[in-house]
Parts: C-alpha cells; sequence; structure tokens
C-alpha cells in the first residue's frame, strides 16, 4: 500500500491550502495544563518508520490496526485524560473558544491504552451479549460502538471524545447540544473532524457518533468539512491503491438497543 507516500505528498500540497484558522486562543486561560509525558517505552517500543509529514492523516479504523510499534508524547489534560502532545495546543484553541461562544464542552475520552481499550472492548461484548443479541453476532455488533483492541482511534491520541456538560450521554441525542452543534460547524478551524457521520456507516465501519473528533491537521479538515466526505474518502482520493476494505462484514449487525452509554468516568464508545 502506497497509501503513505501519497500523504505525504498530499500534505505538503495542502499545506498551501489552509483556510481559516482559529482565533487566538489566551493561553493564561486555558483549562487544560500542558504536562508533556512519554507513553512508557513498554507499550510504545521503537520508532515506527512513519514519516512526521502523515501523523495528521493515520488511518485507524476496523480494517487498519494502530502501527506496531507507534510512538507518540502526550500530554495531560486538567481532567487527567491525555492526547498526543501534537495536537494539544488546537484542542485547546477549540475548547477555549467553545466555552467563549457560552458553552461547557467536556472532554470525556482521549487516549486509551491497549490494555483499556481491550477492557472497554471486552464489557461492550458482555452487555452485547446480556441483550440477547444472537451469540455469532455479538461481536461483530460489539465493535460497531466498542472498536476492537488495536482499531481504535483513541490509541493514537488522536482522537476524543467531547460532550455537552449539560447532556453526557453518548447517544443520537448529543447532536442536539448546543456543544455539538458549535462543534460539528467550527471544530475542522481547529484541525478536527467529527469521525464517524450518520451517513457514513458503511465506510467507517462505526456508527454514528455525534462526540467522537478526531485531529486530522487544518487542511485536510477543511477539505473534509467542505467536501462532506469521511476519512476513509478523503484518503481513497489520494490513489486507487488506498485500501477500502468492504464494510458489509460490520453493517450485517443489527443495531443494539442497548448501545447507549454514559460519558463520565471515561466510560466512552469508540
Ligand atoms: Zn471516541
Amino acid at each position: 500500500m502506497n497509501i503513505r507516500k501519497k500523504i505525504l505528498t498530499r500534505c505538503g500540497a495542502l499545506l498551501t491550502a489552509v483556510l481559516v484558522l482559529a482565533p487566538t486562543a489566551l493561553a493564561a486561560e486555558a483549562e487544560i495544563p500542558y504536562i508533556p509525558q512519554t507513553v512508557p517505552a513498554a507499550q510504545l517500543a521503537p520508532a515506527d518508520q512513519r514519516g512526521q509529514e502523515d501523523w495528521q492523516l493515520l488511518l485507524v479504523n476496523p480494517w487498519h490496526t494502530v502501527p506496531e510499534g507507534y510512538e507518540i508524547k502526550l500530554a495531560t489534560l486538567s481532567n487527567g485524560l491525555q492526547v498526543d502532545e501534537r495536537i494539544y495546543d488546537d484542542l485547546d484553541d477549540m475548547l477555549s473558544d467553545c466555552r467563549e461562544a457560552g458553552l461547557n464542552p467536556i472532554v470525556c475520552s482521549a487516549y486509551r491504552t491497549e490494555a483499556t481499550q481491550t477492557r472497554l472492548y471486552r464489557n461492550k461484548v458482555a452487555r452485547v451479549r446480556a441483550s440477547g443479541v444472537p451469540e455469532d453476532r455479538v461481536e461483530a455488533e460489539a465493535a460497531r460502538w466498542v472498536a476492537k483492541p488495536g482499531t481504535s482511534e483513541h490509541q493514537t491520541g488522536l482522537a476524543l471524545d467531547i460532550v455537552a456538560a449539560g447532556y453526557q450521554i453518548l447517544d443520537e441525542e448529543q447532536e442536539d447540544t448546543a456543544e455539538q452543534k458549535w462543534l460539528m460547524e467550527n471544530s475542522w478551524k481547529y484541525g478536527f473532524i467529527l469521525r464517524y457521520p450518520s451517513e457514513k456507516s458503511d465506510i467507517t465501519g462505526i456508527g454514528y457518533e455525534p462526540w467522537h473528533y478526531r485531529y486530522v491537521g487544518k487542511a485536510a479538515a477543511a477539505d473534509i468539512y467542505r467536501t462532506g466526505v469521511c476519512l476513509e474518502e478523503y484518503l481513497s482520493q489520494e490513489g486507487p491503491e488506498a485500501e477500502l476494505a468492504p464494510a458489509q462484514t460490520i453493517r450485517q449487525a443489527a443495531p443494539a438497543s442497548g448501545s447507549m452509554e454514559t460519558a463520565p468516568q471515561g466510560a466512552a464508545a469508540i
């Protein structure tokens, strides 16, 4: 797969096409102190071959796992959650501006270790099984809502779940909150996209999540927002060799009635 080379080229081109920069946030008022922290070597060993330029467009989905040995440095938010330190400033800008608009966004889930993702996934499998879903569909249904370990963007530190303080439930009604409306309209200005739009589940393999945002950089986010594509579609435009695995294996599962999860304590979905 030559997608990395393509992305490198694409990145260079897009850097000249940045459309809108976020308003400058006041660092002094930042509510998320910057505390760089390196992931223990035991979890993230040797450096990946991946170039520094394409990290923003790293594709992690049911068919593309987190690269072995993927290495990141983490910054810690005020609530203890962590993100890739390279997205910290833009995230801070976005949240600060959202608050200045009179809203109250809460990051309820961010970077996860493989162990955490494994625990969340196993919990979800247990809940799906308990809901009565036939055994041969349990894992597929669970994976629509909590990514299998190794396939979650949360393991990259580039994704986070954001909810409204007044409605901290991860279900479709989250989209009706003023916070989500603001984020959906403005997040691209800060380099973030709503990663799992409602009409793209066939391609992403993940159900609609009006709370999961992914950092892709400002140029790509502007492009993706303007054209209404999802990340898989955006990357597939890089060339025919970009692989998009068929999504029907995921879509076979019927929506689970018990897919709703509450946000506090980082008990988020994908
Ligand atoms: Zn998420």
